[in-house]
């Protein structure tokens, strides 16, 4: 595929699977989610197919996110068997918004989409898909899926 940072990317990636992340992330704050994003490249288009969460093996995983080995290992096998890749990974920030951190930068794949759950202005988790290509960082998507969440936990509550 075509390195060139000023081509413009196409992401696929389904709302369902956008709030799965955003679930992810809910679930496990005050603690950092983490896992990666499986799919295919046909550039400039890249189809994320599915998404997985793993263990975050980080000392202080309030802090930071590490992807426990195994899974990593796990995933990259099964996206093998079916017939995918591992197209990027996706973290979350608990507390932080949900762009790349000083640590992100440093440890961030070249090549790979990183997705990243975090708070928007008003509070509520919000997705939103990064690429890096050496010190560069673009933003491939955005989700709203947050209000979208907001909005059916507002009904599940009354339904109890
Ligand atoms: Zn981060």
């Amino acid at each position: 595929m075509s390195l060139d940072s000023n081509t413009p990317e196409k992401l696929d990636l389904a709302r369902e699977l956008r709030e799965q992340l955003v679930e992810w992330a809910r679930a496990a704050a005050p603690n950092e989610a983490c896992g990666l994003l499986l799919g295919r490249v046909e550039a400039p288009r890249v189809d994320v197919r599915d998404v997985r969460a793993g263990r975050n093996v980080a000392r202080d995983p309030a802090q930071a996110f590490e992807l426990h080995p195994e899974d990593h290992l796990a995933l990259t096998l099964e996206a093998e068997r079916a017939g995918l890749a591992i197209v990027g990974a996706w973290h979350s920030h608990p507390r932080g918004p949900a762009r790349p951190s000083a640590t992100d930068r440093a440890s961030a794949w070249d090549g790979w989409l990183h997705a990243i759950v975090g708070r928007d202005t008003r509070g509520e988790f919000e997705l939103r898909v990064w690429r890096v290509r050496g010190e560069a960082w673009t933003e491939t998507a955005r989700s709203t899926a947050a209000s979208e969440r907001g909005a059916r936990e507002t009904s599940d509550r009354n339904d109890q």
